[in-house]
Parts: C-alpha cells; structure tokens; sequence
C-alpha cells in the first residue's frame, strides 16, 4: 500500500503553521532541521526565530565570530552542532560561492549534515526524491506496516527506507517528508496516538494485529555514562571567575565556572578538604561557604551529577585561564544549561 498520498491529504488540512512552511530557502530549512534536532517544537521555534533574525543569511553567519553564534544558541544543548553551522557556513561562503549544493550526496559532504538533514534540504528545495527518515518516520512506519525488526538496527531501518522511497513515488517528495513528520509528531506519538483522528486506522497493520504498544521494536538502550563534576564558584563583591572550555569533550568552547571530575560522588566537605583547593584559597579570608546540589542532568550519551561549591572570598585567586568577570554579566557568556540553571535555581541568600 502506498500511503503517502493519504498522509499529504491530511497534511494540507492538518499541518503546523511553522516559519519555515514558507520557504524553499535551503539556508532557512538547514537552520529549522538543525536547531529542531532533539528539541520540541515549542522550545526551538524562539530559537529558530532569534537565529535568523540574527544570522539571516549564510554569509552574515559565516561573518559572525563563534561566540556570538553560541550565545544566540545558548540553552539549547548540543553545542557541537551550532560549531558545525558555524564551519559550514564558512565552508560554503568560501568554496561554494556561498550557494548550497543542490543534492542529498553533496549536502553530506558538510559537516554536521546528516543523512537526514540531507534529505530534507534536498526534497524540500530540490525536489530531491529522497526520504528523510528520523524518529518520528521510524515510529510511523513501524506501526502502519507492523514492522517487526528493531528499527534502530540495519533490517529494520532498511524495511522502512523501502517503504518510505514507495511512499515517494508520484508524491512531492519535500511534501511528503513534511508530512509523515507532522503526522509522527501530531497523531501517531510515541505514547497514546491519536487513532480515533487517524485517517489511515483502517489501513494501520499495527492496529490490526493489536501491536500499537509493541511498535516500533528497538534494541537495547544506550547506556549513558555517569560523570561527577564538582563546580567552583568562587565570588568577590560582584566578581566570579570563568574558565572557557578547551578539550574536546562536551560544551566544547563554552565558558564555566573552575570545574574539577571525578570518578565517583565527592562531598562538599571532602572536595574543600582536598589539597589541590585549599591551595587555591590559601590566604584567602573566606566570608562564607555554601553547596547546591542540582538534579542529575541528562545528556543523549552522559549523566552529569553535579555539586556547586560556593565561596565567598576577600580576592578571587589566580587559577590558569581563568578570567574575571561581573556576575551579572555572566549573561554575555555561553554558558552550559548546568551552570545556567544554578545561577537562576540555587536558593537565594
Ligand atoms: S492507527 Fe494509530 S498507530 Fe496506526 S498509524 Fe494511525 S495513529 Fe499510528
């Protein structure tokens, strides 16, 4: 069965009036499909809109310096991938004349473009006939065509490429894309579709076989890595210091406050004791100590247990590329979501 034709039908009738509905511009589709990556819509349309309104074009984002690209991005997560806009935008004013490559084969050749933001850019603004398969087309097909191999394993997300490139035939293949992700994120979710407003229950394999709960199959989950990270905030009248982020490692290039790991849990207590911090506050008059212990903050792959550690000093001590920096003015800076919640979270005094 082909059911692409369905799914568009509802989709002129049911689609979410979004910005980037308008437009065939592959820059502002590239930007949308970037910024919409694990993020719902209501929490990256303000991102999508300040972005460009900011960077309304690939060369005044090419233009911009990385530290203003993150500030726009900040809160957001995933940094890595406004650095790969910011390189690719550079990449594409400098060696592409400024123009996107109009297939899905030369779209992957950029970094941070994915197969299927590819294939979104290339259907949307070429008419590339091509499937751009995430999460919610996965789900999808899973449960209209009963598909009983984990999804997020070769069989299983090769069944679904065949069925969506049946999908395509004789369909607008940027419409088409738009619409099974609309009818993903609209009817068929993750937990409780909406089949009662189905258009296509009668023909929903999943349905028939009263499978709805059990599709799509995946594998096992991957694990995520705990880690300890122990926050120094060290506070003078107004002053704090900040550390920008060098190693590869998550929040690459954004700015926090001195930061120790370990391998396991610390108390506050046991962390201030340790010879490596009183060396930093040798000397010091210390006004006041104080703890905050946030929620676990959960990354795709990472947990990120976190202590805060605040000290009120007479001066702030000379720790390695360290800067001083007002604290409120701390919000001319990318900082990681952790530090900005605690900043907003911690009790105040
Ligand atoms: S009937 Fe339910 S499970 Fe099947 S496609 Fe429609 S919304 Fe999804």
């Amino acid at each position: 069965m082909n059911t692409g034709k369905v799914l568009i039908d509802w989709y002129h009738k049911k689609k979410r009036d979004l910005p980037w509905r308008e437009t065939r511009d592959p820059y502002l589709i590239w930007v949308s499909e970037i910024i919409m990556q694990q993020t719902r819509i209501s929490q990256g349309l303000p991102y999508y809109i300040r972005f460009t309104e900011q960077f309304p074009s690939v060369q005044k984002l090419a233009e911009s310096t990385l530290d203003k690209v993150y500030l726009v991005w900040q809160g957001l997560g995933y940094y890595s991938r406004a650095r790969n806009m910011h390189i690719t935008a550079q990449n594409i004013v400098s060696a592409l004349d400024g123009k996107f490559p109009e297939s899905s084969e030369e779209l992957l050749k950029l970094k941070g473009i994915g197969k299927y933001t590819a294939a979104a850019i290339a259907s949307v603004c070429y008419n590339e006939k091509i499937p751009a398969i995430d999460g919610n087309v996965l789900r999808v097909i899973a449960r209209l065509y009963n598909i009983e191999y984990p999804v997020d394993k070769a069989m299983g997300k090769n069944m679904v490429s065949t069925i969506s490139i049946e999908n395509l035939r004789n369909n607008d293949p940027g419409t088409y894309n738009q619409a099974i992700m609309d009818f993903g994120a609209l009817i068929c979710t993750p937990t409780q579709p909406n089949c009662k407003e189905c258009p296509l229950a009668g023909k929903c394999m999943a349905m028939m076989q009263n499978t709805i709960p059990n599709r799509p199959v995946k594998s096992a989950k991957t694990l995520q890595r705990p880690r300890y990270f122990v926050y120094l905030y060290l506070r003078n009248k107004n002053n704090t210091l900040i550390i920008q982020r060098q190693k590869s490692d998550i929040w690459h290039g954004l700015f926090e406050f001195p930061l120790w790991e370990y391998n396991s849990p610390i108390k506050p207590e046991d962390f201030i004791a340790k010879k490596e911090i009183s060396n930093i506050t040798k000397g010091l008059t210390i006004s006041a100590i104080d703890f905050y212990i946030p929620k676990v903050h959960k990354l795709s792959h990472q947990l990120i247990n976190s202590l805060f550690i605040e000290i009120v000093t007479d001066k702030l001590p000379a720790i390695p590329n360290s800067k001083i920096v007002p604290v409120n003015k701390l919000d001319e800076y990318a900082l990681p979501k952790i530090i900005e919640n605690y900043l907003t979270k911690k009790p105040k005094k």
